[in-house]
């Protein structure tokens, strides 16, 4: 059998610890034997990004500008711990906060499901996907704690030196207050990602705020939302078949309950934080959540929502196969294949993703997977295998399907 040829390389951004020894299992059981891969490399584990002063991540971030498509391995955000175990000159960024800031993207989070395996919404029976605006409002607050009696006030000052003011509380006693902003500019790019994810993903799209209480500040979210759609995008969904709906964050809250999920819902940045947590939680587990950073460009990095899985490190590092979920970050590469076929017209590439995600799916639901998932399967016969075992079963089903 001949292997799929690629046209554009993808840009392939390497990371740290058990997530980058599953990146390099992954590549050589199930990708290189098939695909003739192309790919610009960037290693951002640790190790390099120190000796590169984390112009590697930098260089990453402008090549995905360039190519349009990458796909990337969990890295440590170093802490202060990581700062003496890997002899840092510097406690380097998070690198997803430096990609996410160059590429300006909106975070996309889509749980994989498995027939069989206990939802804790027994209705939900599609993907909920949480796309969640990761600039501003709680994040970037500024707070007091109130001793005693004061007067509380927001005020804005003009370059001309004019201000306009507004008083917060008149506190009687102690208290706290905070102040918070978000930019026209970043809800605008929110905005055109989750328009342009949905029509990709041809999915109903929700966006919820709470505007009846914030009349300016969640207001002018809606606002934006709205302009935007009615210029730019309301046709094109029309034509997909597809649906743009604002409501109360209360009604979207009720309405996802009681759906059979298969939606986008898109969150300002605390309730994004809080409910793609919930749905990964009522779905199942972290090792079974894809991630996808949409940039208002259209540019996309592909990667897994969770970390370098360190305690499964340590004991890699001592001898022991571990049973480390593989899933999600071999998902990271499917989307990216899947989406670099179709942007360069190569049907058998997006075809070869999307078979490899059949077959994974494939074999969880026939009864192998890793340790993480043994308590929410329902499969009489399960059997719980190491992270090769795994994905030497995906590899038999993946050829059956070849
Ligand atoms: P983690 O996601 O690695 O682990 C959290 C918990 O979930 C652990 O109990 C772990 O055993 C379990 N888990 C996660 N993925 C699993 C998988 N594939 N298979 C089986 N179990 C799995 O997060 P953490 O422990 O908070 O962080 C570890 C490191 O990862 C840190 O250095 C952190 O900076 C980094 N991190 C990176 C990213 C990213 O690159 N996107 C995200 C989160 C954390």
């Amino acid at each position: 059998m001949s292997k799929i040829q690629m046209k554009t390389p993808l840009v392939e951004i390497d990371g740290d610890e058990m997530t980058r020894i599953i990146w390099e299992e992954v590549k050589k059981e199930l990708i290189e034997p098939f695909v003739d891969l192309k790919t610009e490399y960037f290693d951002l584990g640790l190790e390099n990004r120190e000796k590169t002063k984390d112009q590697v991540t930098v260089d990453a971030a402008n090549a995905i500008k360039r190519l349009g498509v990458g796909v990337k391995c969990a890295t440590i955000t170093p802490n202060a711990d990581r700062v003496k175990e890997y002899n840092l000159t510097e406690m380097w960024k998070s690198p997803n906060g430096t990609l996410r800031a160059i590429l300006d993207g909106t975070v996309f989070r889509k749980p994989i499901l498995i027939d069989g395996f206990t939802s804790f919404v027994p209705n939900w029976k599609q993907p909920i996907i949480i796309a969640r605006h990761a600039y501003g409002d709680l994040y970037k607050g500024v707070e007091f704690k109130v001793e005693g009696p004061c007067t509380a006030e927001l005020v804005i000052k003009k370059p001309d030196g004019t201000l306009e003011t507004q008083i917060v509380h008149e506190f009687k006693g102690a208290g706290v207050v905070q102040g918070i902003h978000n930019t026209n500019d970043s809800i605008t790019s929110f905005a055109h990602a989750c328009f342009k994810f949905a029509l990709d993903e041809k999915k109903d799209l929700m966006f919820s705020a709470k505007d009846t209480i914030s009349k300016k500040y969640d207001h002018t979210f809606k606002d934006l939302f709205a302009e935007i759609y009615e210029a730019e995008y309301k046709a094109e969904f029309e034509k997909a078949g597809i649906q743009y709906t604002y409501t109360l964050i209360d009604d979207a809250v009720a309405r996802i309950m009681r759906s059979e999920g298969g939606m986008i819902w898109a969150c300002k940045n605390y309730d994004g934080d809080v409910m793609s947590d919930m749905i990964a939680s009522a779905f199942g587990s972290l090792a079974m959540m894809t991630s996808v950073l949409v940039s208002p460009t259209g540019e996309f990095e592909y990667e897994a929502a969770h970390g370098t899985v360190t305690r499964h490190y340590y004991q890699y590092l001592k001898g022991v196969q571990t049973s480390t979920n593989p899933v999600a970050t071999l998902f990271a590469w499917t989307g990216a294949l899947h989406k670099r076929g179709e942007l360069d017209e190569i049907p058998e590439l997006a075809r070869f993703g999307q078979l490899l995600e059949e077959a994974t799916i494939e074999t969880l639901t026939h009864g192998v997977m890793t340790k993480d998932l043994i308590s929410l399967s329902q499969h009489p016969d399960k059997q719980e295998v190491t992270t090769v075992g795994l994905i030497a079963a995906i590899r038999k089903a993946l050829e059956a399907k070849l």
